[in-house]
C-alpha cells in the first residue's frame, strides 16, 4: 500500500503524509487531456469557484504552487524595499522567502509555547514604523489567534496574510480558514490535504487584490488567452512585471475532484489525531496543545518528546517516516548570512530541539497509528 521501498521486517515504509488518488480523480484528469484547453481554460475557473464555495471566500486565484501564491500576495499588497513584514519562524522557508522576493525585510516574531502559533504579543512588540504586513501560519493545521491578529493589524493599519498551507478545511470560531485574513494562501502539494501535483491558491474578499494577483500570475498582462479568444480581440497590454505562475487545467480538474473528498479526510485526520492523543496520555510524549474554539485540519501531528533525536532514529529504523517541522527559518544558513542571529526567537528555537512529526494521513488505519504510538513511547 505504501510508496517507499525502504522497509524493515517486511513492513512497508509509512510516510508522514501522502496523497490519495482514486479512479474518479484519474478520469477527471483524462477528460481534460482530451479537451481543447490544457491551461488557462475552464477547469481553472471551476477549481477557483469550488475552493471559494468551500471556504466562503469571494475570490480565488489558482497558481503553480503555494509559494507562487505567497509571492502573488506580497506583490498585490505592494510589499517592496524598505518594508518590514512580520512572520513566524516556525514554518517552511517559503513563508518568509516571499517577502525577500519582493525586496522586503522579514521580521521574525516568536511563537506561543503551547501551540507553536505566532504569538500576538510578540507580533505587537515587533512593529516599527516600517511594518506593512503580518504573515501568520496555521501551524500543523490549527488556526492562529486570528481575532487578536486582526485587532493588531487594524490598530496599526497592517495587511494580514494567512499562510494556511496546513489548514485547508479548518475553521476558527465558526469561520472558515480562507476568510480570516486579507489574503489566505493554500498549497496543493501531495503531502497537503488535497493535491494537484504542484499547485496553490490565494483567496481574498477584496476584488482589487484578486485582480492584481490574477495579472501577476500571467506576466502582468491584463487579459488571458481564453478571454481574448472569447472577445475575438488580439490586443493585450502588460501593465506590471508579473511571472508565469499559471497552473494547468488538468491539475485543476484533479483539485476539484479531490476537494469533494476533503471533509471526509479531515474527519479521518481528526480521528487518528485523537487516537494518538489517547495513546500518549500517560507517557512522556506530549501532543501540542489544541484550543477548543476551532476545527483542526491536522496537516501534521506534532508531539514534543525528550530524547527527540533518539526517538526519531528509532522510528526511522522501524520504517516509520517521522519528521521534524521545522528548523526555524532564521536559522537556515541563507538567513544567517543575511545577518539574522540565533536567539531572536527563543521559544521557536527551543521547540525545534524536541518537536517530532508523526505520520498522519487519511489512508492510515488505527493499526498503523497504534504501531507508531507504541514505537514512539520508548521507555
Ligand atoms: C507547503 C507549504 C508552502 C509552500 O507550498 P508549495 O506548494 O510547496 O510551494 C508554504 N508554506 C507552508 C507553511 C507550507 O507548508
Amino acid at each position: 500500500m505504501f510508496c517507499n521501498p525502504i522497509a524493515m521486517n517486511n513492513t512497508p515504509f509509512l510516510p508522514y503524509g501522502r496523497q490519495i488518488i482514486d479512479d474518479v480523480d484519474i478520469q477527471a484528469v483524462v477528460d481534460v487531456l482530451r479537451s481543447d484547453w490544457l491551461t488557462t481554460g475552464p477547469a481553472v475557473e471551476r477549481f477557483e469557484a469550488d475552493v471559494c464555495a468551500y471556504t466562503g471566500a469571494s475570490h480565488g486565484v489558482a497558481v503553480a504552487n503555494g509559494t507562487a501564491a505567497l509571492h502573488a500576495a506580497m506583490f498585490a499588497l505592494g510589499i517592496g524595499k524598505g518594508d518590514e513584514v512580520i512572520v513566524t519562524p516556525l514554518t517552511f522557508a517559503a513563508s518568509a522567502n516571499c517577502i525577500l522576493y519582493q525586496g522586503g525585510t522579514p521580521v521574525f516574531a516568536d511563537v506561543d509555547a503551547d501551540t507553536l502559533l505566532l504569538d500576538p504579543a510578540a507580533v505587537e512588540a515587533a512593529i516599527t514604523p516600517c511594518t506593512r504586513a503580518i504573515i501568520a501560519v496555521d501551524y500543523a493545521g490549527q488556526p492562529c489567534h486570528w481575532d487578536s491578529l486582526r485587532a493588531i493589524a487594524e490598530k496599526h493599519r497592517l495587511a494580514l496574510v494567512a499562510d494556511s498551507c496546513h489548514a485547508l478545511g479548518a475553521a476558527y470560531k465558526g469561520r472558515n480558514v480562507g476568510t480570516l485574513a486579507d489574503i489566505t494562501v493554500f498549497s496543493f502539494h501531495p503531502v497537503k490535504h488535497i493535491t494537484t501535483g504542484e499547485g496553490g491558491m490565494a483567496m481574498t474578499n477584496d476584488a482589487a487584490l484578486a485582480t492584481r494577483m490574477r495579472a501577476f500570475r500571467g506576466h502582468g498582462i491584463t487579459t488571458t488567452a481564453s478571454q481574448r479568444e472569447k472577445s475575438g480581440a488580439w490586443f493585450y497590454e502588460m501593465t506590471e512585471l508579473g511571472y508565469n505562475y499559471r497552473i494547468t487545467d488538468f491539475q485543476c480538474a484533479l483539485g476539484s475532484s479531490q476537494l469533494k473528498k476533503l471533509d471526509g479526510w479531515i474527519t479521518k485526520r481528526n480521528q487518528l489525531a485523537q487516537a494518538y492523543d489517547a495513546a500518549f496520555a500517560k507517557s512522556a510524549v506530549c501532543p501540542l496543545a489544541r484550543r477548543d474554539d476551532m476545527r483542526h485540519a491536522y496537516h501534521l501531528y506534532v508531539v514534543r518528546t525528550p530524547e527527540r533525536d533518539a526517538v526519531f532514529k528509532h522510528l526511522r529504523g522501524l520504517g516509520i517516516g517521522a519528521n521534524v517541522h521545522y528548523m526555524p527559518v532564521h536559522m537556515h544558513p541563507y538567513y544567517q548570512n543575511l545577518g539574522y542571529e540565533k536567539g531572536i526567537c527563543p521559544v521557536a528555537e527551543a521547540a525545534h530541539e524536541n518537536i517530532l512529526t508523526l505520520p498522519l494521513w487519511p489512508g492510515m488505519d488505527v493499526e498503523d497509528m497504534a504501531r507508531v504510538a507504541s514505537a514512539a513511547v520508548t521507555e
